[in-house]
């Protein structure tokens, strides 16, 4: 899904009277995706005299990080909310269980969409 770099945008708004589907509004001279309405076409990266408009692909990383973070938190509240600090442990048992399912649903999910090709 594209992205917008605010410290990249210098709010031209070439990209939102460029979208097809007006996905695309200016606040604060800044130019914001509605991911709902996003179908995805790509013209707003190519058109970015700033290259402002990223790739999923860019924020690996923070998502990494972020799932780091909310995994430590859930831990933490796990001990902190039922008294017991061997619940941590048990906490990232769970999370594991739940990073894999969703390894699993990508993994499929691709199976399932390169059968696409060609159609
Ligand atoms: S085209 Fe680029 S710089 Fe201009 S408003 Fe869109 S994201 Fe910002
Ligand atoms: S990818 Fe296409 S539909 Fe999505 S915001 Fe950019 S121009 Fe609009």
């Amino acid at each position: 899904m594209p992205w917008v770099d605010n410290d990249d945008c210098v709010g031209c708004g070439i990209c939102a009277d460029q979208c097809p589907v007006d996905a695309i509004r200016m606040e604060d001279n800044k130019a914001i995706i509605d991911m709902d309405s996003c179908i995805r076409c790509g013209i707003c990266h190519g058109i970015c005299p700033k290259n402002a408009v990223k790739h999923d692909s860019e924020k690996i990383h923070d998502e990494v990080e972020a799932n780091v973070a909310y995994t430590r938190e859930l831990m933490r509240a796990c001990a902190e909310h039922l008294g017991d600090e061997s619940e941590k442990q048990k906490c990232l048992n769970r999370l594991i269980k739940h990073f894999k399912k969703d390894k699993l649903v990508a993994e499929k999910t691709l199976e399932k969409i390169e059968a696409l090709k060609g159609e």
